[in-house]
């Protein structure tokens, strides 16, 4: 089969195409209207997260990276202070930790759902452990009801990292439900383009229940102050824009439809390479919905990269998120985390490859994709 237009792993163009009447006429609204910096739409746009996520406090901010910071020093945790991180995960969580002084520690991830678990997290608390922070990866919660009693238990805060997994619904024992990173003390995701609610540049937001913490959040971004030129505490620059709001406005009531469109996409990549020997198609966690920001297959048997270049060679993007646990990266490597250390995580990094996903996935494209995942294996 020959496809038309070259494979993407994102798609942001078509879905612009789709919504452009609406996004050009919000953010021309923007461009009249000359409220650049803290204008109507980033007023209305909290309001409209809040309640779609069905929070108490939504606090916008200008990424997914200072959202985590702004949540640690919104906590007040101070330098030594332990914080529980997934070894396998996106740097930025790691990051803020080193940056504030704090003492970043891992814990090993679950096999099949690539999450904290509380027995992992168990495994490394100490004295001086502070706060625990779940990365819901690749559009699923971690299990969150063992983490809240672990952390009920410990006196630990619970930041989640919800950049990958806005939408999500996660289901408790009782049959309770809550949206991803409304669960634990404070919420944190990011509005980058590529994310399943992305705006056109940089964007974050914080969610919490918590008014106190809502509004030391908000005194937090906005250089400490309450009142204007009064500072209160250290605080940062840290602001959505207004025409970033403008577009998340626009595209916040599509985002159930862009996670039904990501899941009918999975369940036709699952139809075809579900029973693929060697290859294993994304666990569904039992407790929680996937709204896969990506599809990540894992590959059995140090396959992966020979499979990734023969997708690269018949124009398919795939992509290893990713490729080293974070006790291994140069940056955060110390003495007390050898190789072997956390075994999950270090061979989640050679398993891992993830394929073409996003709101606009073509049905033939995706059969192509399959078809040659499917040639690699029979080749062997
Ligand atoms: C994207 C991402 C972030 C950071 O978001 P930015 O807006 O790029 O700063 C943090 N954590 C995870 C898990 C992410 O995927």
């Amino acid at each position: 089969m020959i496809t038309q237009a070259p494979i993407q792993m994102v798609d942001l163009k078509t879905q612009y195409l789709r919504l452009k009447t609406d996004i050009d006429e919000a953010m021309q609204q923007v461009l009249l209207n000359g409220d650049f910096i803290n204008g109507s739409f980033v007023r209305q746009f909290q309001q409209d997260l809040a309640a779609f996520l069905d929070v108490e406090r939504v606090v916008t901010c200008a990424n997914g990276t200072d959202a985590l910071q702004l949540a640690m020093m919104a906590l007040d945790l101070k330098p030594g202070d332990e914080v529980i991180v997934p070894a396998f995960t996106y740097v930025a969580t790691a990051e803020v930790i080193a940056l504030l002084g704090l003492t970043p520690v891992w814990a090993d991830v679950d096999p099949d759902t690539f999450n904290l678990t509380a027995e992992n997290v168990q495994a490394v608390l100490t004295p001086r452990t502070k706060a625990i922070v779940p990365v819901h990866l690749f559009g699923q919660c971690a299990d969150m009801e063992p983490l809240l009693h672990l952390a009920s238990a410990n006196g630990l805060a619970i930041i989640e990292d919800t950049a990958q997994a806005i939408g999500s619904i996660y289901r408790f024992a009782d049959g309770t439900e809550r949206m991803a990173g409304t669960i634990g003390d404070i919420g944190c995701t990011s509005f980058f383009p590529s994310k399943n609610l992305g705006c056109y540049g940089d964007g974050g937001a914080l969610m919490t229940n918590d008014t106190g913490l809502g509004e030391r959040l908000r005194i937090v971004a906005n250089h400490g102050q309450r009142q204007k030129y009064i500072h209160e505490r250290v605080g940062v620059n840290s602001r959505l824009d207004t025409l970033q709001a403008a577009v998340l406005s626009v595209k916040l009531p599509h985002l159930p439809d862009f996670s039904r469109r990501r899941q009918e996409a999975a369940a036709r990549y699952d139809e075809w390479l579900g029973n693929v020997p060697g290859l294993r198609i994304p666990v569904r966690a039992a407790a929680s919905t996937h709204v896969f920001h990506q599809y990540t297959l894992k590959v059995e048997g140090d396959q992966r990269d020979a499979l990734k270049s023969h997708l690269q060679q018949a124009g398919i993007p795939a992509m290893v998120y990713y490729p080293m646990a974070m006790h291994q990266q140069p940056a955060y490597r110390r003495d007390e985390y050898p190789a072997g250390s956390f075994p999950v995580s270090e061979a989640l990094c050679r398993q891992v490859l993830s394929l073409p996903m996003h709101t606009e996935m073509d049905e033939a494209e995706q059969e192509y994709i399959a078809a040659k995942v499917i040639e690699f294996f029979n080749a062997e």
